[in-house]
């Protein structure tokens, strides 16, 4: 199988970036399969696109779909935490070796408060030096609502109180119960030494069935930039589905301008680190387990065949196939060719032991 062969030169290739969490191009943890993505861009450059078409309300967007992600985690945990009282700890090891954050949980008067030392999502804003008036971590509020939810067998909502999206030292997030007397005051925690709490997440996570440290500093990791890994039925399955619900066929649209940002700054990055950039970026396509790229040139033609592509199912919900990616692909064409290149057809096939989809890309002239 072709693949293989990639797989070998791709090794050689990335082998300066460490140990790659998967060698196959795909990653899977408890059966499903997960995507390395960057914090630069997921969710934040998500919020900005669909701000455009709804407002404020891409916020609850994502409130909703980290609701269900929460639900869903706190189900399987209850299932494989050794010990239920200790269910939040596993979840905050789970979350620390994802790269998601970096959180102590205190419990107080009825209500939940989580301090983050880190969150993904507000790391996109603090290495863009982008200063936010408002918190900007609505995905994980909404993973902690679900999680707490089902922990608590009734329904929890969650706000932010403060965010490092804001300039904050620490993102906070207040759980409370939707219905029912409670009081709010954040206390003022006594927190843990943020190596201590990290050492603790770390061998709560190698007790964990199916789990280690995968992103192996949450800090800085892979030359300087910070990653997390994410469940591809909800990046992409849910999230597409979701925007499709709402704002149509303009989810195409999103699709195509996060995934065209996030190919230029690809080219960005690995024009610096590789003579061959192209060569590059589908190496590190491989290590972050987006699956096998393979891109061969002819005259104005290229031909770029992606085996084992990790966009669920090639695109559930919307009218098109393997929507990002194409955006990924256009952006790093157009911006390695200096050309406007357009994207003729997708071809997406799937066998019982193999996916691969054809992307057969037009080079254009500059037009101007
Ligand atoms: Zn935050
Ligand atoms: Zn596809």
């Amino acid at each position: 199988m072709r693949s293989k062969e990639l797989i070998e030169k791709y090794k050689r290739i990335m082998a300066g970036f460490g140990k790659p969490i998967s060698e196959e191009g795909k990653i899977e943890i408890l059966g499903d399969r997960y995507v390395v993505v960057s914090c630069a861009w997921f969710t934040r450059k998500f919020y900005e696109e669909i701000e455009k078409y709804m407002g404020e309300a891409s916020q609850g967007l994502f409130y909703e779909i980290g609701f269900r992600m929460g639900r869903d985690i706190a189900k399987r945990f209850l299932k494989i935490s050794p010990l239920r009282e200790k269910m939040l700890d596993f979840i905050g090891a789970a979350g620390y070796s994802l790269g998601w954050m970096l959180t102590e949980y205190f419990y107080d008067g009825g209500v939940w408060y989580a301090y983050a030392h880190y969150t993904f999502e507000s790391q996109g804003y603090i290495d863009s030096s982008e200063i936010k008036d408002k918190p900007v971590c609505h995905l994980l509020r909404g993973v902690l609502a679900g999680i707490v939810t089902e922990y608590m067998g009734k329904k929890f909502r969650c706000e932010e109180a403060a965010c490092r999206g804001m300039g904050g030292r620490y993102c906070i997030f207040v759980i409370f119960p939707e219905e029912g007397e409670h009081t709010i005051k954040v206390p003022s925690a006594d927190l843990k030494d943020k190596d201590i709490l990290a050492e603790k997440y770390r061998e709560l996570a190698s007790k964990l069935p199916g789990f280690r440290i995968f992103i192996d500093d949450t800090f800085v990791s892979y030359g300087g930039l910070k990653y997390l890994l994410v469940n591809t039925k909800y990046f992409t399955a849910e999230i597409y589905k979701d925007l499709y619900g709402i704002i149509g066929d303009a989810v195409n649209g999103v699709l195509d301008r996060v995934g065209r940002y996030v190919g230029n700054c690809l080219v960005e990055i690995y024009s610096k680190k590789f003579e061959d950039v192209i060569e590059g970026i589908s190496a590190a396509a491989w290590f972050f387990g987006w699956g096998i790229p393979e891109v061969v040139e002819k005259e104005s033609l290229i031909k770029v065949r992606f085996y084992e592509p990790f966009e669920y199912r090639c695109s559930a919900g919307t009218d098109g196939e393997c929507l990002f990616l194409r955006g990924v692909i256009l952006g790093v064409l157009n911006r390695v060719y200096n050309e406007h290149c357009k994207i003729e057809k997708v071809v997406c096939s799937s066998s019982e032991n193999e996916l691969s989809c054809d992307f057969i890309v037009v080079r254009g002239d500059n037009g101007d």
